[in-house]
């Protein structure tokens, strides 16, 4: 058998192509493109290793035409580098061995560049309880979209037995109209239950490392859920946005609120010693003065996080920047603590705040040595209760 054997069928050129990236797998010149006219041509050459003939270079009688012709036989070349390879003067050096092991390599570094340039993914998480008997959905297609619209990753469904339902559902956990210690008991339960048996172990097993979390529950919830979530994962919080009516985060603007911490003093200054409890208030989507809170927190100094532009409403928190300014400004008052107030232990925690400012403080205080935090719901007579207990996990 001798002559010309076979041909390069359409699929095994293609094959050639993508693996090689395009490029010459000896000078790595980019082969989709002139660069006399910066036009899309195709100046890449499918170049055999073993020949396609007995007689050409390389040529090896004993190979089948189909191998020959197969893409795991074939290199992409220049057009200068196709015929110096095929040179008789230099076949001692570059040999059947050689270009195997210069292809090999080429399509190894193309496969994983392409990896690393890929759009990353993000494992969502969704949460769905009531809100005062009210249900607000975490439609899957509603958080599918905001993360591929305003997150710039692939929505994945890590979490999901049937990679549909929704991950924490807290909707059929009774009581929560009156939200009693039995109602969160079980709710927190419930959360803990997600968290150690799926979350956990996809963290670890490397298959989440980024979490997009899409929460509806009352407030106190949403941070326990924070102060579950592991430390080690980036995680993006999302939240309903009234005026859009969507949870797609829209792009951050010049003029977006930010929020700075300050430090009150007891309205009610009996007491000298230093004070082992604080309040924290969060005025983030309306305001809570001191004067609604309980009478025993007078006697506590305040810590409140507050918008430093405006009066605070439903949408202030209206992008990432402002919702980051608030994580920022919670930090802070860590670090204060720390530093200035390291007698305080307990944290009474209100906010009139949107669903991301919950997870995110939960988040915040979940980890390290940090206060606990007793966390208020507030009643329909405009007073506050003691809902749920937060302390590091
Ligand atoms: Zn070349």
């Amino acid at each position: 058998m001798s002559g010309r054997v076979g041909k390069v069928s359409p699929d095994e050129r293609l094959k050639v192509w993508v693996r090689a990236g395009g490029r010459c797998a000896f000078c790595n010149v980019y082969l989709l493109e002139s660069e006399l006219t910066r036009r899309p041509v195709l100046l890449g050459e499918v170049a055999h290793n073993v020949a396609a003939s007995d007689a050409g270079p390389r040529g090896d009688a004993r190979l089948s035409a189909k191998l020959r012709n197969s893409a795991d036989n074939l290199l992409l070349l220049c057009g200068l580098h196709h015929p110096d390879s095929d040179k008789r003067a230099q076949l001692d050096l570059l040999t059947v061995d050689q270009l195997q092991a210069l292809k090999s390599d080429q399509e190894r570094r193309v496969r994983q560049a392409t990896e690393s340039v890929g759009r990353k993914r993000t494992g969502l998480l969704r949460m769905q309880g009531h809100i005062r008997g009210a249900t607000v959905d975490v439609g899957l297609e509603a958080a599918t979209e905001a993360v591929l619209r305003s997150s710039n990753r692939f929505p994945e469904l890590p979490l999901s037995f049937d990679r549909q339902g929704v991950e924490i559902d807290l909707r059929h956990v009774a009581g929560e109209t009156s939200a009693d210690d039995t109602y969160y008991k079980a709710a927190t339960a419930r959360i803990d239950e997600v968290v150690n048996q799926l979350l956990r172990p996809a963290v670890e097993s490397g298959a989440v490392s980024h979490l997009s979390i899409f929460a509806i529950a009352r407030f106190p919830l949403l941070i326990y859920l924070g102060s579950r979530v592991d430390d080690a994962l980036t995680v993006d919080v999302f939240q309903r946005h009234r005026a859009t009516e969507s949870w797609v985060w829209p792009e951050p603007a010049a003029d977006d609120p930010t929020f700075a911490v300050r430090r009150d003093p007891p309205l009610d200054d009996a007491n000298d010693h230093p004070a082992t409890e604080a309040v924290l208030i969060i005025n983030a989507s309306g305001t809570i003065h001191r004067s609604e809170l309980p009478v025993s927190t007078y006697e506590l100094p305040a810590y409140v996080i507050e918008v430093e532009q405006g009066v605070p409403h439903t949408d202030t928190v209206r992008s990432r920047t402002t919702r980051d300014s608030i994580e920022y400004a919670i930090r802070t008052m860590l670090g204060q603590l720390e530093q200035d107030d390291k007698s305080i232990r307990t944290l009474h925690v209100f906010a009139a705040a949107p669903v991301s400012v919950g997870v995110t403080l939960g988040r915040s205080v979940g980890w390290g040595i940090h206060p606990r935090l007793v966390v208020y719901d507030r009643l329909d007579d405009g007073t506050y209760r003691p809902a749920l207990e937060v302390t590091t996990p």
